[in-house]
């Protein structure tokens, strides 16, 4: 069952049955499922394939929902689950599926989720994987990382982060000798973002290893052979050196409240951690190139300064046509936090932020990031559904819409603009490609803004004009 439902007892006749007081149910949910979330982020070690532990219907949705998105082919094995073993358990189907997905697709590894049910039925992963390594011992097994994702108590983030830090802590196992290399967790960022993170810590000088790294796997060339496992994504024996590299950098404000990848590296091997917010818009970005100039020791290239002059420029030139807006932002924790303090910036104001994580510190972190630049400090709002959101936006008046495609309904109801960014982006062509972050990042954001109002204005116009 996806989380793009209303989830109610009975189904009521008419959507005004929704509204009041007593609203408890999920309607629209602003999350995804928390084992989608692991799929992308195993999805980005070389060799590997996603593993879902549970009926065959998880990985049809997920799957769907995924290629929408990334436009390749998302293949997701499945212990696929009947009804016998949600009564007597789905160890054997498990066993069965890793040899099948090990033989037929000669994977390298194998990336484990489990789902509602089998996180319901109770069965014991780690002990299944015990015996299937003890029974199976004398062929030639894949490395299988495995991570608990249940869905019902997590959103997708829960499981992207869980599966980046199950790789690190179960392949990276042992000190390894200093490699003078820098680890970069860049979270659910698009493929694009991934290829401008490592091209970024290259001019610094800076070799990273990049965990997840679908920038390939889920956005490759055109191929006259088809693949049955992508080429691309982080090294398994990369993911062994991490405990070697000279320091981490995790991006994202919203995951300090979870143990990480970043945090199990720093107290295993005590590879010094930095936490910084993604690198959207001037400040965030700038602190990230800190970062990178004080790792390195090396002064910014003068190619990425003339990107941030142009993109100041740009804001000179622009900002008459944004500034004073009000915005609803929605999405990922961490995405929304580097959009409201893009936004606050670029003279827009944010009037609502809504997430359906809960328990994130969102305004906190908000407040941190760019609280000096914020006329006023927005409602933000944690744990919600898209409901609450069109509810609670009904009053705010808002001019533009942030976040990803599952805003279009309310956009369109309320005629005003929806500015795509994030995932995932469903009802537009090349979500893969879009660029948010550093200033090249911050630069399309902005134009693709700017040209959004003007269209609208143009649009809206009596008489229409030519110049703008
Ligand atoms: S894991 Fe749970 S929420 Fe996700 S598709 Fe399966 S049943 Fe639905």
């Amino acid at each position: 069952m996806s989380t793009d439902t209303i989830i109610m007892d009975s189904v009521p006749s008419s959507l005004d049955a929704y509204k009041g007081e007593s609203h408890v149910a999920t309607t629209n949910a602003c999350k995804l499922c928390t084992p989608l979330g692991a799929t992308i982020a195993f999805k980005g070690v070389e060799g590997a394939i996603p593993f879902l532990h549970g009926s065959q219907g998880c990985a049809t949705y997920m799957r769907r929902y995924i290629i929408s998105h990334f436009r390749e082919p998302m293949d997701i094995a499945s212990s696929s689950l009947g009804e016998k073993n949600a009564i007597y358990g789905g160890g054997p189907n498990l066993k069965k599926g890793l040899l099948n997905a090990m033989q037929k697709y000669g994977a390298k590894v194998v990336g484990v989720a489990t789902t509602c049910l089998t996180e319901t039925i109770g069965d014991d992963v780690p002990r299944i994987l015990h015996e299937f390594r003890a029974e199976f011992g004398d062929l030639p097994l894949a490395d299988i990382v495995h991570v608990s994702t249940p869905s019902y108590s997590g959103t997708h983030m829960d499981g992207f982060h869980g599966a980046v830090k199950a790789l690190a802590d179960q392949l990276c196992v042992e000190k390894t000798p200093p490699n003078g290399r820098v680890n970069i967790m860049p979270g659910l960022v698009s493929p694009a973002d991934i290829r401008h993170l490592k091209e970024l810590a290259r001019a610094f000088g800076i070799e990273p290893i990049m965990l997840p790294d679908y920038s390939e796997t889920l956005d490759g060339p055109a191929l006259l052979e088809y693949e049955n496992i992508p080429s691309g994504g982080t090294p398994v024996a990369d993911i062994r050196a991490m405990g070697g590299a000279s320091a981490s950098i995790e991006l994202g404000r919203a995951i300090t409240t979870q143990e990480t990848a970043g945090s199990s590296l720093e107290s295993r091997f005590g590879v010094p951690l930095k936490r910084l917010g993604l690198p959207m818009g001037i400040r965030e970005t700038d602190a990230f190139f800190a970062a990178l100039k004080e790792i390195s020791g090396l002064a910014t290239p003068r190619d990425l300064s003339l990107e941030r002059g142009r993109y100041i420029d740009a804001l000179v030139d622009g900002h008459k046509y944004v500034s004073g807006l009000r915005a609803v932002v929605y999405g990922e924790e961490d995405v929304v936090i580097g959009l409201t303090s893009f936004l606050a910036e670029i003279g827009v104001k944010p009037v609502l932020v809504a997430t359906g994580a809960k328990n994130r510190n969102v305004a906190p972190h908000i407040r941190a990031a760019c609280g000096d630049v914020l006329r006023e400090m927005p409602s933000v709002r944690e744990g919600v559904d898209f409901f609450d959101i069109v509810e609670e936006a009904k009053t705010l008046a808002p001019d533009i819409l942030v976040g990803h495609s599952k805003g279009q309904r309310a956009a369109r109801e309320w005629g005003i603009p929806l500015l795509r960014v994030g995932f995932p982006i469903h009802d537009r062509f090349g979500g893969q490609r879009q660029l948010s972050l550093g200033y090249r990042g911050a630069q399309a954001l902005f134009d693709r803004l700017v040209n959004m109002v003007l269209e609208k204005k143009q649009t809206d116009s009596d008489i229409g004009y030519g110049y703008l």
